[in-house]
């Protein structure tokens, strides 16, 4: 067994995910806050076209980079509403988000080199990190700062074998949407230190409030060159099994990760990648529906959270996940989340998985009854501990 391979762990969020689905395929009554994908379909529009193309016989091999219009529909796209001039040639379609997040450390880390990842942290990232032989660098923000990482908080982990630091705002698990201000700074340590900025903004359209996305690379020139843009299709569009993300960024590593692709998957599912050229055409209105969803659950969640006796709360102003802070009970948060399901029967992520063990994870991605139900017999399991 490959050394790298035998230290992995499976992901957890799939894992809990799939387990409370197979136990509601049981008859099982489970509340699940799992998921970590929208609770709606895909809107019509791109069903459509990706059928079309499927019966107009798009189901040949497309170029490893993604198809042509789709690439440049990406390319537009990151210019008229991020700000970022990424040519088509610099943008390489993947297999999801994932997929491309896991091409982007195998293309730029060599062996023992660093990428510093802010905790909490999405849990792939430093799977993904491990198996491109770097090595995760955790930086966690202070309470007091929001759980935002500063200039100096960042600067005080970089050595000389870091190679990029990951900023994914609005963020998975905990919802930090950074400023143009805060951004600016932790891009101008990285440009000093001549290291990548690996911006994920799968989660850009799903924030909240007065709340801003504002894309990094967008800040300056020398920013730009140094930012590898992550954006996918399975937030905004309910995609998530689409499998259709993309990168745009220098074009050595759009290269080099283009080489590894065309070793490893080769392009992504022809006629999906139509769907994905008719998400990027025109706002037909579903993402604004979607979000207002998201906006109630979040602020009936985030009361319920707020108000219940030994939880506290950060309130996110992004994606659609809370991480309640369960510390008080004494538990940790995996024997928590196993309690919580074999007793309570709902379904939530530990924080142990995104580095934070005090917490566990509850997305919001799913219907009002499931949240209201989940969350009184949350309150009831507290008074049971
Ligand atoms: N980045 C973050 C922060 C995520 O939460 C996810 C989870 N879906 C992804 C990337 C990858 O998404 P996908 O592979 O479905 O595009
Ligand atoms: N990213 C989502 C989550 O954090 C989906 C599952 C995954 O890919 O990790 O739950």
């Amino acid at each position: 067994m490959n050394k790298r391979i035998a230290g992995i762990s499976p992901s957890l969020t799939l894992g809990v995910t799939s387990k409370a689905k197979q136990m509601k395929a049981d008859g099982i009554d489970v509340c699940s806050f799992a998921a970590g994908e929208p609770d709606f379909d895909t809107p019509d529009k791109i069903k459509e076209m990706a059928k079309e193309a499927l019966m107009a016989g798009e189901t040949k091999y497309a170029p490893v980079a993604g198809l042509a219009a789709l690439r440049l529909a990406i390319s537009k796209k990151l210019e008229s509403e991020n700000g970022l001039s990424y040519g088509p040639d610099q943008t390489l379609v993947s297999i999801g988000a994932k997929h491309s997040l896991f091409n982007i450390f195998m293309t730029i880390c060599d062996e023992g080199e660093e990428v510093v990842i802010p905790a909490p942290y999405w849990l792939s990232y430093p799977e993904m990190v491990n198996v491109a032989g770097g090595v995760p660098v955790f930086v966690e923000g202070s309470e007091e700062n929001d759980y935002k990482i500063t200039a100096d908080d960042l600067e005080a982990v970089i050595t000389d074998k870091t190679v990029a630091v990951v900023i994914n705002s609005p963020s998975n698990p905990i919802g930090i949407v950074y400023t143009g201000d805060e951004l600016r700074a932790l891009a101008e340590v990285a440009v000093r230190h001549d290291i990548y900025i690996v911006a994920d903004e799968i989660y850009e359209k799903i924030i909240y409030d007065d709340a801003e996305h504002v894309s990094i690379g967008s800040l300056s020139c020398d920013i730009f060159n140094k930012t590898i843009t992550v954006n996918g299709f399975s937030k905004a569009w309910s995609m998530t099994g689409w499998r259709l993300g993309y990168f745009a960024g220098p074009l050595d590593v759009v290269k080099g990760a283009t080489a590894l692709q065309s070793h490893s998957t080769s392009g992504a599912t022809t006629f999906a990648q139509y769907g994905a050229i008719e998400a990027l055409r025109e706002d037909d209105g579903s993402v604004g529906k979607m979000l207002e969803a998201f906006a109630e659950r979040r602020s009936y969640m985030y009361g319920r959270l707020s108000s219940m006796e030994g939880v506290t709360c950060v309130k996110p102003m992004g994606a659609f996940y809370m991480l309640p802070n369960i510390s008080a009970t004494g538990v940790g948060s995996l024997e928590f989340c196993e309690k919580l399901l074999e007793e309570a029967k709902v379904a939530a992520v530990p924080g142990a998985a995104f580095g934070c063990d005090k917490n566990i994870r509850l997305s919001y991605a799913c219907s009002m009854e499931n949240i209201s139900e989940g969350l009184d017999r949350l309150e009831k399991f507290m008074g049971s501990l």
